[in-house]
C-alpha cells in the first residue's frame, strides 16, 4: 500500500506545456511556459462533490453527487464481508458507471488489506477511463494509480520509435542499447538529482501513460523505467490483459510490481473476452516459411549443429501436408512427428538443441541491432514453437494440427499449430492465487458458461446481473423474419431480401448505419448482390486483411460522415470495427447484424467442442461454440449504445434471434424492446420512422 499523505501535491499541481512538454508547477503566475514561453492551458477542474452524512466507508470514495441504484448494487456486492466470496462476476450494460462503482468499492478494501488493484483492460481508451475516475476519487482521498503501457509506446529512443515492430522487438532493442550504454534516457536515471525530481513529480499521483511519457520527455528519462519505478507504490495499476494472462509478460510485471499474486485484487474488464484470449495466449503456430528462414540464419552464421534438424523439420512438414487441399487442417500426433524429424536428421530435439537455437536467435538479433536494423530472428519463432510442442505433447488440453494456408502473395504455406483447448490452462492458477477478482461485462449470459470456462468454482462465486439502465425508448430491436445465415439459406433469394431490408434501413436512418456480417463470405455475397447501388450514402468496406491503421482510418472516415449526410460501414462480426470501436451519438444510429457468427466446423473447432463436451458434459458445445457466437452478435449490436443518452435501432437479420434459445442469451436491454418483423419495406420503414421521429429526426 502506498504512503497516504493528503498534504502531498496532486498531479494537478503540475502542468505540461503542450509545446515543449516541460513540467511546470500549476501556480505559475504569468501563465507562460518557463522554457518556451508558450501560453499554458490549465486543465479544467472536474466538479467533485464531497458526500456528507456518509454511513459506509466506501461512500467517502464516491466522487459524484448522484449515485445510481445500479451502482449501489455493484458496490454493496463487492463490499460484502465474506471471505469465501473470492470471485465477483457482474453483468451490466454500458452507461451504468461500472468503473467508478468498482473502484469505489475496491479502494477501501485495497487500503485496508494492503493489496494492489490490477485493473485489466482490453483497450487503452478503457485504461484512460480508469485513470480519469481515479483522478476524481483523488480529490477526495489520497490514492495513487498509473496506466501502464509497454516499451514500444513509452520509449523515447529513436531506434525503438523507428524500428520496433512489436513489444518483443522493443524489448530486444532496449536490452541491447542498455547493455551497450547507448540509451541516455536510461543512464540519466542513475543521476541523483533526476531521480529525486522523478520521485517528487510522481509520488502518490494518479498518472495516465501520456503524462508519464511527458514527464520522461521533459526530464530526459525513460518513461518506461519511470513506470517501473512507480508501480510498486501505487494503489491501482491499469494494464492490458497480457500483463496478467501472458506468462512471460506476467513474470516481469510481478517483479516490477514487487508483489505476489496473493497481493493482487484483479479486475477483468470486458471479461467475455477472457476465455478466447487465454486460449490464444497458450496456442502457438510455426510456418514452413519461418523454418526455411531459420535454416538460412543457421547457414549464414555457420550453426551446422542446428541446420540438419531445421531441414528435417521443414521436409517432414512439407511431406505430411503434400496431399492436403489449401485451407485444409489435419490432426497430427506430436510424438510421431518428432520421431520422424529426429530420424531424418539423425539428431534429437532435446534441451541442447533448443539452447543452440536460442543462441542462434540471440546472435542474429544482436547483429541486426548493431547494424541499426529491426532485430527479427525466424529462429526465435522456431524455438518458441518447439518448446510449446515438446512441453504439451501428450496433454489432452492441447491438440496439434497441420494447416495448409495461402499467403497474401498467393504462396502455399504449410503450418504447424499447437492449439490450447482449455482457457483454464492460463486462468486457473491465476484465479486461485489472487486475493480476489471482479469480472465485468455487458454480455456474460449465462454467467455459468464464463465461470466454468475460466475456472471459477461455484462456492467462491458471487454474481450479479443488472437490469437494463436505458430508457426503453432509446432503442428498438427488430428481428427480421425469413432470413438467416444458415448454410441452406445462403441462396440468392435470401441475399436479395437482405439487401432490400438494408436499403430500407439506410434510407430511413437519418445518418450513419453499421452493417456487421457473420462472415467474410456473407459480406461478399451482400456486396456482390449490389449493396453499393442499393444505398444512397457512401459505403465504407472493412476488407479482409486490412491493417489496423487502415481499419482505424476507415472507421474514422465513416464516423466523419455523421457530421454530413451519413454513411454506411460494412464489416464482419468479431472484427476490429465491430468490437474494437465505439460509435456513440450519431456516429451509428442504426446497426444491422447479419446472421449468427458461428465458427466454421473445421477440425480445430471440433477438437475444442469435443474437449469441452468431455469437461462439461451436455454443455461443452453451448459454452464453447453457441454462446461465443451469440456474444459476438450482441457485442456488435451494442456498439452504438455506449451511454444512457445514446439511442439506436438494432436490426438483427436472422430469425433465430427471436427464438427462445437465442433470445434468452441476448443482453437484457437488447431483448426488452424486441419485435419479430417481416422483411417488408413498409413495415420496416414505419417502425424506423416512428423511432427516429420520437428522437426528433
Ligand atoms: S531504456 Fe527506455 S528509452 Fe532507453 S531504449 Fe529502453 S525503453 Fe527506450
Amino acid at each position: 500500500m502506498s504512503n497516504q499523505n493528503s498534504s502531498e501535491p496532486g498531479v494537478d499541481d503540475y502542468i505540461f506545456c503542450s509545446q515543449c512538454g516541460k513540467i511546470i508547477p500549476s501556480n505559475i503566475e504569468n501563465g507562460m511556459c518557463t522554457k518556451c514561453d508558450a501560453p499554458l492551458n490549465k486543465p479544467a477542474q472536474p466538479v467533485v462533490h464531497k458526500r456528507t452524512n456518509t454511513t459506509e466507508e466506501w461512500e467517502e470514495y464516491f466522487p459524484y453527487l448522484e449515485i445510481r441504484t445500479l451502482q449501489t448494487q455493484i458496490i454493496e456486492l463487492i463490499s460484502e464481508e465474506n471471505t469465501t466470496q473470492k470471485h465477483v462476476v457482474i453483468q451490466a450494460a454500458n452507461g451504468v458507471g461500472k468503473t467508478i462503482a468498482v473502484l469505489t468499492a475496491l479502494l477501501p478494501l485495497c487500503l485496508e488489506k494492503k493489496k494492489t488493484i490490477v485493473y485489466c483492460c482490453r483497450t487503452h481508451q478503457q485504461m484512460s477511463r480508469v485513470i480519469e475516475e481515479l483522478k476524481m476519487i483523488k480529490q477526495l482521498k489520497p490514492i495513487s494509480g498509473i496506466a501502464l503501457r509497454g516499451r514500444k509506446e513509452l520509449c523515447l529512443h529513436p531506434i525503438i520509435q523507428k524500428f520496433a515492430l512489436d513489444a518483443g522487438n522493443a524489448a530486444d532493442i532496449c536490452r541491447y542499447l542498455k547493455k551497450e550504454n547507448k540509451c541516455k534516457y536510461f543512464s540519466n536515471l542513475v543521476k541523483e538529482d533526476i531521480r529525486n525530481k522523478v520521485d517528487e513529480i510522481t509520488k502518490m499521483k494518479v498518472l495516465d501513460s501520456l503524462e508519464i511519457f511527458k514527464i520522461g520527455k521533459s526530464l530526459e528519462v525513460c518513461p518506461y523505467e519511470i513506470s517501473k519505478k512507480i508501480i510498486p507504490n501505487v494503489d491501482v495499476v491499469a494494464v492490458s490483459y497480457q500483463h496478467i494472462f501472458n506468462p512471460s509478460i506476467q513474470m516481469n510485471f510481478l517483479l516490477n510490481l514487487d508483489k505476489e499474486m496473493k497481493d493482487i485484487i484483479l479486475v477483468i474488464d470486458e471479461a467475455h473476452n477472457l476465455p478466447s484470449t487465454a486460449v490464444d495466449i497458450s496456442s502457438s503456430t510455426l510456418s514452413n516459411f519461418s523454418i526455411e528462414n531459420a535454416q538460412s540464419e543457421a547457414m549464414k552464421y555457420k550453426m551446422g549443429e542446428v541446420y540438419d534438424l531445421l531441414e528435417a523439420l521443414s521436409a517432414i512438414l512439407i511431406d505430411e501436408s503434400s496431399s492436403m487441399e489449401v485451407n485444409e487442417e489435419i490432426v497430427f500426433d506430436p510424438e510421431d512427428f518428432i520421431k520422424k524429424v529426429e530420424k531424418r536428421a539423425n539428431q534429437k530435439i532435446d534441451e541442447n538443441f533448443l539452447k543452440s537455437l536460442e543462441r542462434l536467435a540471440d546472435f542474429v538479433k544482436e547483429i541486426q541491432t548493431k547494424q541499426n536494423k529491426t532485430p527479427l530472428s525466424y529462429t526465435s519463432s522456431v524455438v518458441s514453437y518447439l518448446k510449446q510442442l515438446t512441453q504439451t505433447k501428450g496433454r489432452d488440453d492441447f491438440a496439434n494440427f497441420i494447416l495448409k494456408t495461402e499467403s497474401k502473395a498467393g504462396n502455399i504455406v504449410p503450418k504447424l499449430l499447437t492449439q490450447s483447448l482449455d482457457p483454464r490452462t492460463i486462468t486457473g492458477e491465476i484465479l486461485e492465487k489472487v486475493h480476489m477478482t471482479v469480472s465485468l461485462s455487458g454480455t456474460l449470459d449465462p454467467i455459468e458458461a464464463y465461470t466454468s470456462l475460466i475456472g471459477i468454482p461455484d462456492e467462491n462465486l458471487r454474481n450479479l446481473s443488472l437490469p437494463s439502465p436505458y430508457n426503453k425508448e432509446n432503442h428498438v430491436t427488430l428481428v427480421i423474419d425469413k432470413v438467416s445465415s444458415k448454410l441452406e439459406d445462403r441462396i440468392p433469394a435470401t441475399f436479395i431480401t437482405m439487401l432490400e431490408v438494408i436499403s430500407e434501413v439506410v434510407e430511413s436512418t437519418p445518418k450513419n448505419v453499421g452493417i456487421f456480417c457473420a462472415s467474410y463470405a456473407i459480406m461478399k455475397s451482400i456486396l456482390d448482390t449490389g449493396l453499393e447501388r442499393a444505398i444512397s450514402k457512401p459505403l465504407f468496406v472493412a476488407h479482409k486483411g486490412m491493417s489496423s491503421r487502415e481499419n482505424d482510418k476507415l472507421v474514422q472516415d465513416f464516423k466523419n460522415e455523421s457530421r454530413k449526410k451519413g454513411g454506411v460501414l460494412i464489416s464482419v462480426l468479431g472484427g476490429r470495427s465491430s468490437e474494437g470501436s465505439d460509435y456513440p451519438a450519431s456516429e451509428m444510429e442504426s446497426v444491422i447484424v447479419i446472421g449468427i457468427p458461428y465458427a466454421k466446423p473445421i477440425p480445430t473447432v471440433k477438437a475444442s467442442i469435443d474437449y469441452l463436451e468431455k469437461q462439461f458434459p451436455t454443455k461443452g458445445r453451448e459454452f464453447g461454440y453457441n454462446i461465443p457466437a451469440i456474444t459476438r452478435a450482441s457485442q456488435a449490436a451494442g456498439r452504438p449504445i455506449r451511454s444512457l443518452e445514446d439511442y439506436a435501432a438494432i436490426i438483427l437479420m436472422d430469425y433465430r434471434f427471436a427464438r427462445h434459445y437465442y433470445k434468452k442469451h441476448l443482453p437484457v436491454w437488447l431483448k426488452e424492446n424486441l419485435h419479430l418483423v417481416q422483411p417488408e419495406k413498409k413495415i420496416i420503414e414505419e417502425k424506423l420512422n416512428k423511432f427516429y421521429e420520437f428522437h426528433g429526426n
